[in-house]
């Protein structure tokens, strides 16, 4: 078993994320297998190198550790364009230059029983998909992906859940299709986006099994679909239930109150944290 803990350096690690990091770590050490930390860092304009700084200190303290080097999503750029440029000669991405008033504009008022919503916002209403292609796959641009098109080739989607939900889930494609819309592959300014990033490091570091918040797991049909348009293989996922504070509330980076930070700064100790978060004492 390969497991990950896939953390964006944009602000401190909290409760969720030690959560999560320890039930990957756990299930890896459980199973004599290995876990990974990959920096997730395609947004340039909010990620810092003292949260990632932050990032090794605080799971150092949870008692993780994990192989070296640690990939860090800004050094594979040439990897996503890769893989982009994989689903243009596919035809299966197209240029957006659509903003998001436009979108907004372009869906209308909104009509009783229509989703508007789907596990990447607003569902695109199709306004560029079908204008002439340039030859060569633009750059610094938006890129979407044809959905439909890419269902016509699917099928039907599959993947194995050992978290929330656990079991053998399955959906056409057509009806994710109908559900997700044309979402983003390539956002203009990081010229690639969580979904691709995340599907190409995984199989590129042969996670074999995500764990990752209930929060993304409305996007692993989205992530399936890639897998399948990139021939790459499926892993198991597993959803955790989300951390929240007392008023329900998901929390968040900027909840400082519950980073694993100041909870050490006030005299916590990493076993207080597991018995928190309701985890067996580490091994
Ligand atoms: N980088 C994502 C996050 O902030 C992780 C998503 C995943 O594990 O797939 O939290």
């Amino acid at each position: 078993m390969i497991t990950r803990f896939a953390p964006s350096p944009t602000g401190p690690l909290h409760l969720g994320h030690a959560y999560s990091a320890m039930l990957a770590y756990d299930m890896a050490k459980a199973a004599g297998g290995r876990f990974l930390l990959r920096i997730e860092d395609i947004d340039q304009s909010r990620a810092r190198s003292e949260w990632e700084l932050q990032i090794y200190n605080d799971l150092h303290w949870l008692g993780i550790t994990w192989e070296t080097p640690v990939l860090r999503q800004s050094d594979r750029m040439t990897n996503y364009t890769d893989a982009l440029k994989d689903l243009w000669s596919s035809n299966l991405i197209y240029p957006c230059t659509c903003s998001r008033s436009d979108i907004k504009s372009a869906l209308g008022a909104p009509q009783e029983g229509v989703q508007l919503h789907g596990p990447d916002g607003l569902i695109y209403p199709g306004t560029c998909r079908n204008l002439p292609r340039p030859d060569q796959m633009p750059r610094d641009v938006t890129l979407r992906l044809d959905i439909r098109k890419a269902a016509e080739r699917l099928g039907q989607l599959a993947f194995e859940e050992t978290g929330r939900d656990a079991g053998h889930h399955t959906a056409l494609a057509s009806d994710v299709a109908k559900t997700s819309g044309d979402y983003v592959i390539a956002r203009k300014d990081m010229g690639t986006s969580y979904h691709l990033a995340v599907v190409v490091d995984d199989a590129a570091q042969n996670v074999t099994d995500v764990i990752r918040g209930a929060d993304i797991q409305d996007a692993t049909y989205l992530h399936v679909i890639l897998q399948k348009l990139l021939h790459l293989p499926t892993p198991a996922y597993h959803h955790h239930r989300l951390i929240r504070d007392e008023a329900g509330k998901r929390l968040a980076k900027r909840d400082d109150a519950r980073a694993i930070a100041k909870y050490r700064e006030e005299g916590a100790t990493p076993a207080d944290i597991r018995h928190m978060l309701g985890l067996p004492d580490s091994a």
